[in-house]
């Protein structure tokens, strides 16, 4: 049989053999994209952590704009930003009075916000939580904004760029401080439909990309389209980037992550940006940031909004799975995927009023990520017929999200996309 994409076939065979049974593997629940005070998040550093750590995941992200966080940093404590007395009596409270820092300085008290290696020491416990150092890249006023996990440096980003050069820039930072520092690192695409940050075709010009997120939990996102502006749903975005890149011969799988974003850890609810709505889940041997980093470029993960699934085999036969079954929820699983052959034409995209919007991404027809099958089962399975470029899956429940990023959204899982060869 041709194979015709050797890079997602060495993948394939990496992944396949980890989650056969009865090998050591199991799975951790991972926030990739979280804020603090040290940017424009609500609560001070150990908040979120804590929010994560104390609500079962096992590994925590700290993303912040523009910055790692091993600098040392003050905020005035006032009554209207920033932390406010109310929140420094919280923070005492729950951390201890010894744990909060508070310096008088010129007739203003400030909050000395909490290092990494201070977050690390006192939340990081062997094999059940993990902080991993990163940095949201991120160009302000407009283009894109990316995550670089496990890095050691931070990176500057541009102010106003273009959205091509300034993603490549942040990908080759990141893959420069890999090859110098010998350990794994993640670049992701975040929230490609935020303040017009990356369309679909200045996506097809950054193969190198293998991450993006398909959902992200910030209510300014867009992750299910938006018409005015024509921007297309994640999920479009991401069937289109595969396929062309399949049909261009392009080696590079691009793979869906959820996150949360949080930023707002006091007020619950939708237009909030909270913790908890969408993570990954890894399959890794141990809880070590180098074992996740290369776990997730493997694909060995699936992303989450609350449906929960296990024994995961992206084979090149094809894809299966079984869904954790919460009683008295029921789910559909979608097998999507484009065929040999499919039209890749695109047209341009016209608002309801004709107009074709500034930043809209180009339009692609039915035949580019369609439903190749439904299956109501809780091991939903998918054979190749010999006729697919690739397949992914989609799991929607029935079960309305506790939280959600937009009234009467779901809970769901996304699988990663398997090639067929
Ligand atoms: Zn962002
Ligand atoms: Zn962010």
């Amino acid at each position: 049989m041709p194979k015709r994409n050797y890079g997602w076939v060495f993948l394939l065979s990496l992944v396949a053999f980890s989650a056969a049974p009865g090998l050591c593997e199991q799975w951790y629940k991972g926030a990739l994209h979280v804020h603090s005070l040290r940017s424009d998040g609500d609560a001070a550093p150990e908040v979120p952590v804590s929010w994560y750590k104390e609500h079962g995941w096992n590994f925590v992200c700290v993303t912040e704009h523009n910055q790692m966080q091993n600098r040392e940093r003050f905020r005035d404590i006032t009554e209207n930003s920033g932390p406010t007395p109310e929140h420094v009596a919280m923070l005492k409270d729950k951390f201890g009075a010894t744990w909060v820092e508070q310096v008088e300085e010129k007739g203003k008290s400030r909050l000395r916000l909490k290092t990494f290696a201070e977050l690390e020491t006192r939340f990081n416990e062997t094999g059940s939580f993990l902080l991993i150092h990163g940095e949201e890249i991120t160009s302000l006023m407009s283009g894109p904004h990316v995550n670089g996990l496990n890095i050691e440096e931070e990176i500057p980003a541009k102010a106003k760029a273009e959205a091509v050069p300034a993603a490549r820039a942040y990908a080759e930072a990141v893959a420069e401080q890999e090859a110098k520092m010998g350990r794994p690192m993640l670049t992701i695409l975040n929230h490609p439909n935020f303040a017009e940050a990356v369309t679909l075709e200045e996506m097809l010009q950054l193969p190198d990309y293998r991450f993006f997120e398909v959902f992200n939990g910030h209510p300014s996102v867009n992750n299910w389209g938006h018409e005015r502006k024509g921007y297309p749903s994640t999920d479009q975005y991401w069937d289109a980037v595969l396929t062309m890149r399949l049909v261009k011969g392009q080696n590079n799988p691009l793979y869906g992550v959820a996150s949360d974003d949080a930023h707002n850890y006091f007020n619950f609810g939708t237009g909030e940006a909270n913790p908890g709505r969408g993570w990954v889940m890894v399959s890794a041997s141990t809880l070590d940031a180098a074992v996740l980093m290369d776990a997730m470029k493997a694909g060995n993960f699936y992303a989450s909004t609350g449906v929960i699934l296990d024994s995961i085999l992206r084979e090149d036969t094809g894809l299966s799975f079984k869904i954790k079954e919460e009683r008295g929820v029921a789910y559909t699983t979608k097998f999507i995927g484009s065929k040999n052959g499919c039209s890749t034409e695109s047209h341009e995209y016209k608002d309801p009023n004709g107009e074709i919007p500034e930043r809209a991404s180009r339009v692609y027809g039915d035949e580019i990520g369609e439903v190749l099958a439904e299956s109501k089962n809780t091991a939903p399975a998918y054979r190749f017929s010999g006729n697919e470029l690739y397949v992914r899956a989609i799991v929607i429940s029935d079960k309305p999200h506790p939280n959600p990023f937009r009234e009467g959204d779901l809970e769901m899982a996304w699988v990663q996309p398997v090639p067929a060869n």
